[in-house]
């Protein structure tokens, strides 16, 4: 039993769970007294002609240009358009880019939103929103951006390219890790981030083995589910400020900065936090073990990306990059040359572990 005082702060939304559950987004909207709903949904994801379908004469408009991290440009061309509408509900269909499109239209359009994710970014359990402004992302909270109703449908992920599968995963360990780690973590939240962790790391080889493997699919988007949650009520850490930093400023595809830099950070952190790493460790299947290792060696064997080079990072990125990213708050005062050092040995893919980084960072205190 714990015996710690803790806050724990939960956003409500409903949650709508299973395979074949695509065919009740229509009757969500109803529930939310809609009548003309706006479809934002992303062309490479299914399930967009059974929710026109379903939606009839409802229909408001469907916009069909997704892009990755939200530049502003397109928020004010798809702001016109809702706008325009008159619409009383907006639908996202589609992965982070698309949930984080919606998001934005629905901070300053205060209309329900419905979210029907197809990768594991998890934004759609989340208030935050990311906006980028030429090569500069900005990521804020907003309780108005959170959808009111989420459903997921793992056979609408049946079809998402392996490639995009497996880094999507570790967006998803990298929230559980970043839940685990906040500084406003509770028993609540590293609850659902340990299960997360353990249902995508069971399920991840099953469905690299076989994409269309439903239980593993709906494995990880119960994972990503869960991840989501724990998220919304800690908050991100220095990994994800390194990634958006990556991401914004080079334009990479956001889940694969996560594989690859995951299991750097875990190393660089783990010292500070033994407790949380001994039970990430456990949730990975290697009690006693070596938390970023184990993540490492899980990214190696299914396929997914180990080094930044591959993504078309160079060394001469690292510096400017680094000096875009927030050294503090983390749980140990890690500095700038830390972080750029560690994205030199992730850019070749070097094998992190716990006690080399430990080594590193104790031979400057
Ligand atoms: P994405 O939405 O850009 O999708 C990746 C690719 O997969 C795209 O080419 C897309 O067309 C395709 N795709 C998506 N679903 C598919 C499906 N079911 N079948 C086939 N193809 C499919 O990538 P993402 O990783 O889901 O999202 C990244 C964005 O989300 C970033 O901007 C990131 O910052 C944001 N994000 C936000 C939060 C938050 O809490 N606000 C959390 C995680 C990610």
């Amino acid at each position: 039993m714990n015996d710690k005082p803790f806050t724990y702060e939960s956003w409500q939304a409903r949650v709508v769970f299973g395979p074949g559950r695509v065919e009740s987004v229509a009757a969500e909207t109803k529930l939310l007294g809609a009548k003309k709903v706006y479809l934002v949904a992303d062309p490479n994801a299914p399930g967009v002609d059974e929710v026109r379908r379903s939606l009839g004469a409802r229909l408001a408009g469907h916009w069909g240009e997704i892009a990755q991290h939200v530049p502003i440009e397109l928020v004010d061309r798809v702001w016109a358009a809702v706008e325009e509408s008159g619409t009383d509900c907006i639908v996202c269909l589609g992965g982070g880019s698309a949930t984080g499109l919606a998001k934005a239209i629905v901070k300053n359009y205060p209309v329900p939103l419905v979210a029907v994710p197809t990768t594991y970014a998890g934004s759609e359990m989340t208030t935050v929103y990311g906006l980028t402004d030429g090569d500069r992302k900005v990521t804020s909270r907003d309780p108005r951006v959170r959808p009111t109703t989420v459903v997921y449908d793992p056979e609408l992920t049946t079809g998402l390219p392996l490639a995009v599968t497996g880094p999507s995963a570790f967006n998803s360990l990298a929230h559980c890790v970043g839940a685990l780690a906040a500084p406003n973590a509770n028993p609540v939240t590293s609850a659902l981030a340990l299960e997360a962790v353990r249902r995508i790391h069971d399920s991840l080889p099953a469905v690299m083995a076989e994409p269309a493997n439903i239980p593993g699919r709906s494995g990880l988007q119960f994972g990503a589910f869960l991840a989501g949650t724990a998220l919304a009520s800690t908050g991100t850490g220095l990994h994800h400020r390194i990634c958006h930093a990556l991401g914004g400023m080079l334009n990479l595809p956001h889940a694969d900065t996560h594989s690859v830099v995951l299991p750097h950070v875990v190393a660089l952190n783990a010292a500070a936090l033994p407790e949380e790493m001994a039970r990430l460790a456990e949730a990975l299947g290697v009690p006693g073990g070596d938390p970023a290792a184990r993540l490492w060696d899980l990214a190696a064997a299914n396929g997914v990306a180990t080094d930044l080079a591959a993504l078309g990072v160079r060394q001469e990125h690292l510096h400017a990059v680094t000096e875009r990213v927030d050294v503090q708050p983390n749980p140990w005062a890690v500095r700038p040359e830390d972080i750029e050092a560690m994205l030199t040995r992730a850019l070749v893919g070097e094998r992190p572990t716990h006690s080399t980084e430990h080594d590193r960072v104790s031979q400057h205190g």
